[in-house]
């Protein structure tokens, strides 16, 4: 089996190249061209001597995902559906940022389905099958880059693509498929890759959990720097438990215990995710409650109208909340001086609930 040169570390590289009697400098190039100019073969290092090239390609090999499938939504949300060397399949979303600028949010996966079934959300029905490897997860980053900057210069010949290489990837967020913070090597390995070897700052990278509380200690030693979002989603204990079920295993008081104790620079604060289920957790009790429960934690608080999957409408699980009853929760924060945001459904029309895709694919 070939050497594949995605899943080799920065130093594992070094090692292959003087092995093969090239110079270290060849090794750096060879980065460049992966992490930086999105290069998917030896071919496209058009700067390597061709004899270097057919060397490589003998003993070594670089792995691609493969696009299964995309959907654009009408807000211009994408989502991909990519393959990996097993067959199994994730997501990635690219989401438009608000304010525009042709700049986006990428949202990654970091497993293949998930262990943690909450009850709202199509990943969690499809069950755990595996860890991502840093790669995979890198690979998303890379892979929709390339895709983003093809589609922005109409399909450009690779040299002229990099040359305009400007990062139209604002944001990367850990909130596609999977539950990070239980494959925390692998996250913490892709978190490397992209900010060293792709110049990604780690201040635009957020990490979201359901609430793995030891791995919340853990990531902010491994990984300082690093925005932490909570999908919190309830303000007590029994409705938590209900809708998520890794509450029981950690409760509330033991999340919000991490999270203050979450290393936060200077104007950073961590974000509370709060799907809101109409007569599950809207109620202005619950408001009243999530003020008291984030007293202490430099916070803000993303308000989600849930975005039911179409077997969830048939299900009728949850419903949605009233915008009128959203606006009076947003209010109650607010007034408690907490920042809160009504967070759009994105790709309301295209699956845009992580799992949908996949689901819908199989
Ligand atoms: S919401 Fe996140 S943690 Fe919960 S089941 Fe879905 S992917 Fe897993």
């Amino acid at each position: 089996m070939k050497n594949n040169f995605r899943s080799f570390s920065q130093q594992e590289i070094n090692t292959f190249i003087t092995e093969l009697g090239q110079k270290p400098y060849r090794a750096q190039q060879i980065i460049n061209w992966m992490y930086k100019k999105l290069a998917r073969s030896f071919d496209e290092m058009t700067d390597l001597p061709r004899e270097f090239r057919e060397q490589l390609k003998k003993t070594a090999c670089i792995s691609n995902l493969k696009l299964l499938q995309k959907q654009v939504s009408s807000d211009g949300t994408q989502k991909f559906l990519f393959q990996l060397e097993d067959g199994e399949s994730i997501e990635s979303v690219l989401i438009p940022n608000a304010r525009g600028g042709n700049k986006f949010t990428l949202c990654i996966s970091s497993q293949v389905g998930c262990a943690l079934s909450c009850v709202f959300c199509a990943t969690g029905k499809l069950g755990f099958k595996r860890n991502l490897n840093a790669y995979e997860i890198v690979d998303q980053v890379i892979t929709v880059k390339r895709y983003l900057l093809a589609e922005t210069q109409h399909a450009a010949p690779l040299q002229k693509l990099y040359e305009y290489s400007q990062p139209a990837i604002a944001n990367i967020v850990f909130m596609g498929m999977g539950e990070p913070l239980n494959n925390l090597q692998e996250v913490a390995e892709a978190l490397r890759r992209i900010t060293s070897l792709m110049n990604f700052s780690k201040r635009r990278i957020t990490v979201s959990t359901a609430g793995i509380v030891p791995n919340i200690y853990k990531l902010a030693e491994i990984i300082p720097e690093v925005n932490l979002a909570i999908s919190l989603n309830a303000t007590t204990d029994e409705v938590r438990n209900s809708i998520m079920p890794i509450n029981r295993k950690y409760p509330l008081k033991e999340l919000l215990k991490a999270c203050k104790a979450f290393p936060l620079s200077a104007f950073r604060r961590i974000t509370f995710e709060y799907v809101l289920l109409k007569g599950i957790n809207d109620t202005k009790e619950d408001a009243l409650r999530l003020v008291k429960l984030l007293r202490g934690i430099r916070s803000k608080v993303n308000l989600i109208s849930y975005n039911p999957t179409p077997l969830q409408k048939t299900m009728r699980l949850f419903e949605q909340t009233d915008l009128k009853k959203i606006l009076e929760f947003q209010s109650i924060l607010h007034k408690a001086g907490i920042t809160v945001l009504i967070r759009k459904s994105m790709g309301a029309d295209i699956s845009a609930a992580c799992g949908q895709l996949k689901a819908n694919y199989q």
